[in-house]
């Protein structure tokens, strides 16, 4: 998908790190800046002459950043990455551009291996069709491979033991990306090894590790951790646990589901501290009741009520969240008191690092991608580009066409 003509993205706020040093004024940490995108892709121009066929994006008054990043999602819009169709796919990559997102990795349950397979598989059939909604970058296996002690929101009764066959099909059925495991149980170490020679993601989760077999995890490969402090084992004093190492060990890049259920405020802030922008990256665990009326819903075909914004399951789990990306940036920002300079990158160049596809995304370059998302001075999402596409504009008196 490339653009027809450029897009010419005009006088937003600008990182100042992505414009260029001869209209830079430092210290400021957004510059008022131009950006051309050409073929999808971020020029150097940083041009403010006008242009012959050039489509423009008044982006006065907004902050342009890179368009948000979601690693861990289940569904929205009343579809679920578990339905195993392109038609599903489509329709939660259309919900999430109006709320920022630019890239995602669809994210599988625990359940029966041919249940994985199928949605594996639906992912790969839908990647040469992909319309203007958020791009699917690849998929994130939660499961099945975690404790029976943590299982969080994912059916007990499909967990089991790291099985290399059937991680073998799986990354011959379509592009995964990541995986969330329990480094503790006995064949993780094969199965980390493996995934890590496929140069996917190695992601701690659902897991009553102590801290010594976090740490000997990450020799094996483990980088991440899915959503720090929900589903593993807690910091103790004298026992830090899973949650210990990822707050201390400044490889570990750690999720965080900042929707103030999951996590209090102040252990948001306590995450932040620890962890910096670097190692911080923004998720929303999002399920298909997203963007839709609260009630009655299913996850890994379990039925989930959601009541007062949150999902329970009917013992009063939390399964997972009704959570947006841009509502995530605004409650994190509230929690840790970090102004915009310092928390965007933990929507999308956190992600994008971890994924190595951080020339692609996450960042304003000139020849990455052009995603984009423009936020107003309350955190709004004000427009959303796709490469170099407006994929959502809340106001359409912004594009023009000179
Ligand atoms: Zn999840």
């Amino acid at each position: 998908m490339t653009s027809q003509s450029a897009l010419w993205v005009r006088a937003g706020a600008v990182p100042t790190e992505f414009v260029s040093a001869t209209t830079r004024s430092e210290p400021a940490a957004f510059t008022q800046a131009d950006l051309l995108i050409r073929a999808g892709r971020i020029t150097a121009e940083r041009t403010n002459e006008p242009q012959a066929a050039v489509r423009q994006l008044d982006a006065s008054g907004c902050t342009v950043l890179p368009g948000f990043v979601d690693v861990h999602i289940h569904g929205s819009a009343g579809y679920d990455v578990m339905d195993a169709s392109p038609t599903a796919l489509a329709a939660i990559a259309d919900f999430l551009v109006a709320h920022g997102v630019t890239a995602f990795v669809p994210t599988t349950m625990t359940a029966p291996h041919s249940n994985t397979l199928r949605a594996v598989a639906a992912v790969a059939d839908y990647l040469p069709h992909q319309g203007h909604g958020a791009r699917v970058i690849g998929v994130h296996l939660e499961g099945p491979y975690i404790s029976p002690k943590f299982p969080g929101a994912q059916p007990a009764t499909f967990i089991r033991p790291p099985n290399p066959a059937e991680l073998t099909e799986l990354l011959a059925a379509g592009p995964v990306r990541m995986i969330t495991l329990a480094p503790e149980v006995a064949g993780a170490e094969a199965l980390i090894r493996q995934a890590r020679a496929h140069n996917v993601v190695v992601v701690l989760g659902h897991t009553n590790a102590t801290y010594t077999e976090c740490l000997q995890a990450m020799t094996w490969g483990v980088s991440q951790a899915t959503h720090t402090y929900n589903a593993m084992s807690g910091l103790h004093h004298r026992n830090p646990g899973t949650l210990g190492a990822v707050l201390s060990q400044d490889e570990l890049d750690a999720q965080l589901i900042a929707d103030n259920i999951h996590v209090h405020p102040a252990g948001m802030k306590i995450l932040a501290r620890c962890k910096g922008n670097e190692h911080t990256l923004l998720i929303t665990d999002a399920i298909r009741a997203t963007g839709l009326p609260e009630g009655d819903y299913e996850l890994g075909g379990q039925p989930v009520k959601v009541k007062a914004g949150e999902c329970r399951l009917a013992d009063g789990t939390l399964a997972g969240s009704i959570l947006t990306m841009d509502q995530a940036l605004r409650n994190f920002m509230a929690a840790s008191g970090w102004t915009l300079a310092q928390a965007w990158p933990v929507t999308s160049r956190t992600a994008a690092r971890a994924l190595g596809v951080d020339a692609e995304i996450g960042t304003l370059a000139p020849g990455a991608r052009g995603d984009l998302v423009l936020l107003d001075d309350q955190l709004q999402v004000v427009a959303t580009v796709i490469g170099g596409e407006v994929a959502y504009l809340r106001d359409p008196a912004r594009l023009s066409h000179l």
